[in-house]
Parts: C-alpha cells; sequence; structure tokens
C-alpha cells in the first residue's frame, strides 16, 4: 500500500538525519577534546619558561631602586605583567581540569565564618588601600560544615577582591549564615554595581566589563567562572544580583551534607 511505502521511508529519511546528527555531534565533542587538551598542553608547555622568567623578573625588580627611574619603571611593569601572565596560567589550568572533569575536592570539616575571617584579614591591606571598610555580620556558620577549604577560600577572596576593587571606597559587608540544609556567605558592595546585560555574563569566562573600568593592571575574567565551577562541584550555587550604580551581593550557598539538595531560598541573604 502506498502509505506503508511512505511510512518506510520516511522513517529511513528520520533514521538517516538521525545518524547525521548523532555524528555531528561526535564530532563537535571530539573537537572540544582537542581544544582542551591543547589549552592544556600549551598552559603546561609556558609554565617552565614562565618560571625562568618570573625569576629573573624578581631579581631585577627586587634591584630596581639602584636603577634610572625610566628603568625602574620598566622593571615593576615587568614584573606586574609577569605576575600576571602567571595567574592566567593558572587558572587555564584549573579551567581545563574542569572540562575534563577531573578536580578531585579534597573535603575537610571547615567553619565557614572563621574561613571568612581569615579571608578578610589576609586582604585587609587591599581594602585599606582602596579605603573600603569590610565587616563580617555572621549570626551562624561557626559550626563545621564539609567542604574544599582551599577552594572555598579562593572563591571567597575572588568576590571580596572583586568588591574592594569596584566598591568605590565604600563599605563591604559579608554575612556568613546558616540553616539545616545549607551555610551560605554573601559579599555586599555599594560601588560601581552592573547593568542587567553585564550581570548576565558575568561568569561567562574571560568576560569583564566595559574597558573604561579596567585598571591598567586588571584580572584575567576567569575569578568568577572558576568560582561558579567550585560552587558547583559541591553541589552548591553562586548567585549574584546587582544594580548599575548602587552596588553587587554575590552569595555562594553549600550543601550541609555532599549531595543532599540545598532549599530553593535557604537564607536571608538575598536582594
Ligand atoms: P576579573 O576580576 O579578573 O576581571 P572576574 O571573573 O572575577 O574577573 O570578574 C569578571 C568581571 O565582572 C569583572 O571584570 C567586573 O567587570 C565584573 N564584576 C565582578 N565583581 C563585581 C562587583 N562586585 N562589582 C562590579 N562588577 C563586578
Amino acid at each position: 500500500v502506498r502509505g506503508e511505502d511512505e511510512l518506510a521511508t520516511l522513517g529511513r529519511s528520520f533514521n538517516a538525519m538521525a545518524d547525521s546528527i548523532q555524528t555531528q555531534i561526535r564530532e563537535l565533542a571530539d573537537l572540544s577534546l582537542v581544544q582542551q587538551r591543547f589549552v592544556s598542553d600549551v598552559s603546561h608547555e609556558l609554565r617552565t619558561p614562565l618560571t625562568t622568567i618570573r625569576l629573573a623578573s624578581d631579581m631585577i625588580n627586587d634591584q630596581r631602586d639602584a636603577f634610572d627611574p625610566a628603568t625602574a619603571r620598566a622593571a615593576e611593569l615587568l614584573h606586574a605583567q609577569v605576575q600576571r601572565f602567571e595567574t592566567l596560567l593558572t587558572d587555564l589550568l584549573e579551567i581545563s581540569r574542569y572540562d575534563a572533569g577531573s578536580v578531585q575536592l579534597e573535603w575537610e570539616p571547615t567553619s565557614l565564618a572563621h574561613l571568612a575571617e581569615d579571608v578578610i584579614a589576609s586582604m585587609q591591606q587591599l581594602a585599606d588601600q582602596h579605603g573600603s571598610d569590610v565587616r563580617l555580620v555572621a549570626p551562624g556558620g561557626y559550626s563545621p560544615v564539609e567542604m574544599d577549604a582551599r577552594r572555598v577560600r579562593r572563591i571567597v577572596r575572588n568576590l571580596l577582591g572583586n568588591a574592594i576593587e569596584h566598591g568605590e571606597g565604600r563599605p563591604i559587608v559579608v554575612t556568613v549564615d546558616s540553616n539545616s540544609s545549607a551555610v551560605a556567605i554573601g559579599v555586599r558592595d555599594f560601588g560601581l554595581g552592573m547593568s542587567p546585560a553585564d550581570v548576565e555574563r558575568v561568569f561567562d569566562r574571560f568576560w569583564r566589563a566595559d574597558p573604561s573600568r579596567k585598571r591598567s593592571i586588571g584580572g584575567t575574567g576567569l575569578g568568577l567562572s572558576i568560582a561558579l565551577g567550585d560552587a558547583r562541584l559541591h553541589g552548591g550555587s553562586l548567585a549574584v544580583w546587582s544594580s548599575l550604580g548602587r552596588g553587587s551581593h554575590f552569595v555562594l550557598t553549600l550543601p550541609r551534607q555532599e549531595g543532599a539538595p540545598i532549599e530553593a531560598s535557604p537564607l536571608r541573604l538575598d536582594g
């Protein structure tokens, strides 16, 4: 019957289409694997010469008082750019580890509030340079929760660094709180803030807001994408509220128990 023939033909063309889509997906996956390996290989290859360059630039920079002003300035610039390059390589390697799915968290019981105190103390000098007063409000979050402390410290350092850098010297409030299922840390500034379009892109790799805001020596635009990767590896989340000219509020939420679902709105850290 004609209808059956048509159905069979249709079926065959559907199958062919499905095959072709599958092949394309496989090719794309291969391509992204090649890309991942390329990024990882290049970063590894650059590490060794860069270490030598850094040692040399450290030496030159240490002697800069003995140079004429122009050479001293060049030594200083070299030193800062080499440091920036090292940060970029470290971040790229980290990103390629996420892409390869090869990151293993090192879980240890950690007090988020104590961790926040440590990070704030370690960044006091930077805060002073920007005239920012960093306050910690920690009604909860002192009791230990399993987390990869090194990675969580890095997230908090990143959030606080951004708040200081974009905070226009206004106060910064760090809040740590917890409930039965989660602990959360919020970093809030009252500085430049971001437009809704900026907020959409803030976790994108290499993204940085409007060039006019950039310092001559700036970050890599990878900090927040790494922070989000770390939050997700913990089964947690990283959220942002921001308003142009009024400031930003980033909140990292971590489940108390590995793999436990986080309540939709566990803590009061919003808005
Ligand atoms: P980096 O700090 O290296 O530029 P991040 O990924 O940490 O990279 O941040 C990306 C961009 O998001 C920053 O360059 C900045 O434009 C914007 N941003 C991040 N935090 C804030 C903040 N607290 N206030 C305003 N803008 C911010």
